[in-house]
């Protein structure tokens, strides 16, 4: 049985479940604080003064040196699976260059899914493992990993036996989502086909193996249509899976709509979001996800109207996006940043995003998400006096310490002193 008192904790700051109103986004501010950890969870949380004295003295003591604790970072949108970079096209793309200009300079989703195609599972594993490592260092315990770049059924396996073959390797916790993201060029002619092929074929056999809790359609001009997207969720919902939507990025696509419809567990990206809309996701109380790295990276799309959404009452949560194309990011402390200045996001609403909401939308705010007792000890330490420098010292934001399931899982190497 392991048990640690970590004491010392300048500040530690948290979300709670049990508040009966959550809609002001209230945090828990313990200056001087302690957490009990036992067996992976929390014990008990309180000030040092009280823990120090309360808790047996047989436990190790281990000082957190006066930083700041908050819970485990939630990233509940991710693509980490792929092979490669392009970067060539982030520059051509910069320039104006069209779709197909990209994709004759070798660059786009497809030529994405040609080096999948090319690849095995080690090599995959191999090339994401550094992605993780990287979303550790920014306080990321729990991660969303989409399949998507496959496209077709032989991809989309290799990504989704990947997945399998990362869990035991990663220190984080890892939710899994099988998208269908566009049709594959080797189906561009046979397009309903391949759409029967997800619903008889894809989706049954990724519930009946167990290889992913979600399905996500890109919903969208260029990729899945609505009447498809419903189709494919559908099928997904008669699984008893999860289904989400990458919804609205372009256009008012009817993705959220959909999402609405269907009471999927979120609507994500959502640049373009009028008051309908985001009536029809209140009503329905389907969450939002916003991917403002996704937005800044285009640099062609607009922000979702944030405040607007969350005055609204509708909950927002944030994630990377992190992909090759659009969002080569695992940084959840820039996103927050990006949503305070562009969504005008308060401390307080940016930390219930990147944590407890995300962990709804997972299905795994009963584990994590939160410094409280019971959950699991997923949290990070970082050299930062309050919570509002963290997105306010931008792009350089990392992690002293990440600690998931009571296990001290990273440490920063890096020259740091005190603001
Ligand atoms: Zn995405």
């Amino acid at each position: 049985m392991s048990s640690i008192l970590l004491h010392d904790i300048g500040r530690l700051v948290t979300p709670l479940s049990q508040h009966k109103d959550d809609s002001a986004r209230p945090l828990l501010t313990i200056e001087r604080a302690a957490v009990w950890l036992e067996n992976g969870a929390f014990k008990q949380v309180g000030t040092s003064a009280d823990l120090l004295h309360s808790v047996p003295s047989n436990i190790e003591r281990i000082s957190a040196g006066g930083k700041m604790m908050l819970p485990g970072f939630v990233d509940c949108h991710a693509h980490p699976l792929f092979i490669g970079n392009r970067a060539h096209e982030f520059f051509l793309r910069n320039r104006g260059a069209s779709y197909q200009e990209i994709a004759a300079a070798g660059g786009g989703i497809h030529a994405t899914a040609e080096r999948i195609a090319r690849a095995c599972e080690h090599h995959i594993v191999r090339e994401a493992l550094p992605r993780f490592e990287r979303s550790l260092e920014f306080g990321v315990t729990t991660i969303e990993v989409k399949s998507g770049y496959g496209l077709t059924w032989e991809g989309e396996l290799k990504l989704l036996h990947s997945m399998r073959e990362l869990k035991p390797l990663l220190p984080q916790r890892m939710s899994r989502t099988f998208l269908v993201h566009v049709v594959p060029s080797s189906w561009q002619d046979r397009r309903k086909l391949f759409v029967e092929s997800v619903i008889e074929e894809m989706i049954p056999e990724v519930a009946g193996r167990r290889m992913a809790d979600c399905i996500d359609v890109f919903c969208e001009e260029g990729a899945f249509t609505v009447d498809e997207s419903r189709r494919i969720l559908r099928a997904a919902q008669d699984e008893r899976l999860d289904v989400t939507i990458h919804a609205n990025q372009f256009g008012h696509s009817g993705g959220a709509l959909l999402a609405a419809e269907l009471g999927a567990r979120s609507a994500d990206h959502l640049e373009y979001l009028n008051d309908d809309e985001i009536a029809a996701l209140l009503q329905a109380e389907v969450p939002a996800v916003a991917l403002p790295a996704c937005v800044f990276f285009m640099g062609t799309i607009p922000y979702p109207p944030l405040r607007k959404m969350i005055d609204a009452g509708l909950r927002v949560a944030l994630a990377t996006d992190m992909n090759l194309g659009t969002a080569m990011t695992e940084s959840i402390p820039f996103c927050m940043t990006a949503a305070a200045i562009y969504g005008k996001m308060s401390a307080n609403e940016l930390l219930w995003a990147v944590t407890l909401d995300p962990a709804r939308i997972l299905n795994l705010d009963a584990v994590t998400g939160s410094i409280e007792a019971g959950k699991s000890a997923d949290f990070s330490l970082w050299n930062l006096p309050e919570l509002e420098t963290l997105p306010y010292f931008f792009g350089h934001a990392v992690a002293e310490e990440v600690w998931v399931a009571g296990e001290h899982v990273f440490e920063s190497q890096a020259v740091v002193h005190r603001y």
